[in-house]
């Protein structure tokens, strides 16, 4: 097992992270930018280092100044958390070669997963069902005008270096086509400096649904059901919830060892992600994320698995103690990710925290970095903290969501309290009948004003 951990992040996750750590018994480093020196994650750490000044490229992702910090502190594995550093493959190689244990999947992994087409092309031969699109990048307009008639419009135009919804676009008949390419050839040059797009069949009315797998590197793999992530605006998940509303127990077993039986034959290690649209009973492979993702936590909330923990075991050489047969779904648990905008306007709002009363009881969770007094900078995400719910049937959980939203206190700043409040309170919501533009269209109708 390691000795010391580098937690190479921020926020909330760090924390998290911190606390797995400790829970280990294993010593931790947390690295900070200069706007986070009142950080809680520097605060509660072993040691800290400050690695930089607030622009996460000078500091959060400065590959020399984590190394010189694993240096100074003797740290022999580093947690990249999500965003910055967790997906880039050169990181971890350079980690490798500094004798340094990279806490996530094997370079390889990251590399194929971090391009979407080579990600969908393995995916196929995985035997993962895929959107109907192009076989692989879309070179020239006439390419493109082929291959969508033969998948049939709409169809969406799609960045292969794409991340956060950026470098999407939908074309909804042939005359739309040749912008739509221009547009998302741009918008995904300025976002990645990668131009290379690729086609997928639009599909109107889907659900996202996304499968938790973890593997051991040695040809293990299990799956831990799925989360239902449709509610979100502007291709940013919102609130997440698991079980999903729309699938039973057959269609979670037979889509969960698909991506069980692909990881075992790609030997993944670690924590990852398999990501789906869901129509009409028919999944659709999208993309894989090969880290933890932010609401990991709800998977947690039902299997009483600690992927954290895992993803540092199986770092440090563990096989997985896990079978299959002896994972249960217990419950229901929902997660809302609150943000410092404006609850109707999404305008960000970082400043101070006036005061600050978090909720609590049986099946509440909390995982937040913030506290009273503590000032959110805004050189970073507007995540302000998860509020995340266990609930032994949806029924529960949902009503235990209502009053844990309604004791929560955040004041000095705009957050979108306001916004899960009304959401939980909504027919459609609590009957789970909603897809992957619900949100969007309640916000354009007026929902929140
Ligand atoms: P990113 O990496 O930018 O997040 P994804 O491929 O994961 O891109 O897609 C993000 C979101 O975009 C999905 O959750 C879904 O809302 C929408 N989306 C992606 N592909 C399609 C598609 N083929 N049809 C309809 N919506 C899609």
């Amino acid at each position: 097992m390691f000795d010391k951990i580098l937690i190479a992040n921020r926020g909330e996750i760090a924390l998290r992270i911190l606390r797995a750590a400790k829970e280990l018994g294993i010593a931790t480093v947390a690295v900070h930018s200069t706007a986070d020196a009142d950080a809680m994650h520097v605060k509660l750490a072993d040691e800290s280092v400050c690695i930089g000044p607030p622009p996460a490229r000078d500091s959060y992702l400065n590959i020399p100044a984590l190394l010189a910090a694993c240096e100074i502190t003797g740290a022999d594995a580093i947690h990249p958390g999500y965003g910055f550093l967790s997906e880039n493959a050169r990181f971890a190689e350079i980690l490798a070669d500094h004798n340094i244990a990279f806490i996530g999947p094997k370079a390889e992994h990251i590399r194929i997963m971090g391009d979407k087409i080579e990600a969908k092309r393995t995916a196929k031969r995985l035997g993962i069902p895929c959107v109907p699109g192009s076989e692989g990048g879309i070179t020239d307009d006439d390419e493109a005008m082929k291959v969508a008639r033969e998948i049939g419009y709409p169809v969406l135009v799609k960045a292969a270096s794409g991340g956060g919804g950026r470098g999407m676009k939908v074309a909804r008949t042939e005359d739309d086509l040749s912008n739509a390419l221009s547009t998302a050839r741009q918008e995904a040059k300025a976002a990645f400096g990668d131009d290379a797009v690729y086609l997928e069949k639009y599909l109107e009315k889907p659900r996202h649904i996304e499968i938790q797998i973890l593997g051991d590197g040695q040809g293990n793999a299990i799956h831990l059901g799925e989360r239902d992530c449709s509610l979100q605006r502007r291709h940013q998940k919102v609130l997440e919830e698991s079980p999903s509303p729309a699938l039973n127990a057959e269609q979670r077993a037979e889509i969960g060892e698909i991506c069980a039986a692909a990881m075992r034959e790609l030997k993944y290690s670690g924590a990852g992600t398999i990501e789906f649209l869901y129509e009409d009973g028919n999944f659709y492979f999208i993309e894989m994320n090969t880290r933890i993702q932010v609401e990991h936590p709800v998977t947690e909330m039902i299997t009483g698995i600690d992927l954290v923990n895992e993803q540092i075991r199986i770092a440090a050489g563990a096989t997985l103690g896990i079978r299959q047969e002896d994972v249960r779904f217990e419950g229901a648990a929902i997660e809302c990710r609150i943000n410092a905008e404006h609850h109707a306007t999404f305008r960000p709002s970082p400043g101070k925290i006036a005061y600050y009363h978090p909720p609590g009881g049986l099946g509440v969770r909390v995982d937040s970095a913030v506290y009273q007094g503590y000032t959110i900078p805004p050189n970073y995400d507007s995540l302000v903290g998860k509020l995340i719910v266990h609930g032994r049937n949806r029924t529960e959980a949902l009503m235990r969501l209502r009053r844990s939203l309604d004791e929560f206190i955040v004041d000095g700043i705009d957050t979108t309290l306001p916004l899960f409040r009304t959401l939980v309170r909504n027919a459609d919501v609590q009957n789970g009948a909603y897809d992957i533009h619900w949100l969007e269209k309640f916000l354009a109708t007026g929902g929140m004003d």
